[in-house]
């Protein structure tokens, strides 16, 4: 076995050809907000948020490394792994847990504190692959830690009402206390990075 059979080429939030999104049949709740017209149970988290339908099917087809699956990008940073290989995420009990992301560190003094991300941490082993299968991380890169990085909200498609049914007006970024939420097809879970440092 070689070392590359140990870790993937393409990373698991890396949606595939064959895993196209399914917005399905959008409608209004008599209240507000955006529901399927067949919904069940699995289209909702646990805080009631709606959730982007796409099929599971990874290996199948072509990787779209510019386009990530909803599903997995919701699991491995709900619980921390790592981007690529849905193992453990780096973490050390000093400095916390390891992100890649564009080098940003002229945006504002301090960067990346604050910063909300979709953007799962990683494992030292994949930081090599993340660069190779994203062209932005090719072109600039910073390897971060962050000591405490909560779940804030999500990032989706939001909508707004119309005689006809909901209508999309673009991609938001929401927190869970957003009353805006329920107009919101999630798409990608978001973390902020606190107490965070650049490693590079
Ligand atoms: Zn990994």
């Amino acid at each position: 076995m070689t070392a590359t059979t140990h870790h993937p080429r393409v990373p698991c939030i890396t949606a595939w050809s064959a895993e196209q999104s399914e917005t399905g049949p959008l409608v209004q709740c008599p209240g507000g907000g955006i529901a399927y017209a067949d919904e069940t149970t699995g289209d909702r988290d646990d805080r009631g948020v709606l959730w982007q339908r796409a099929p599971s099917a990874p290996g199948q087809g072509a990787p779209q490394f510019a386009a990530v699956h909803s599903a997995r990008q919701r699991q491995v940073m709900g619980e921390l792994l790592c981007q690529v290989c849905a193992g453990p995420a780096d973490q050390n009990d000093d400095d916390g847990t390891l992100w890649l992301l564009q080098d940003r560190r002229t945006d504002w003094p301090g960067w990346p504190q604050g910063m909300d991300v979709t953007e799962p941490p990683i494992c030292v082993h994949c930081l090599p692959i993340a660069i190779r299968a994203c062209p932005a991380l090719r072109e600039s890169h910073a390897a971060i830690r962050a000591f405490t990085a909560p779940i804030v909200g999500i990032r989706g498609t939001l909508y707004t009402p119309s005689p006809t049914g909901p209508v999309a007006a673009g991609v938001s970024v929401v927190d869970f206390d957003n009353p805006d939420i329920r107009w919101v097809l999630a798409h990608q879970l978001i973390r902020t990075l606190h107490q965070a440092v650049v490693l590079n």
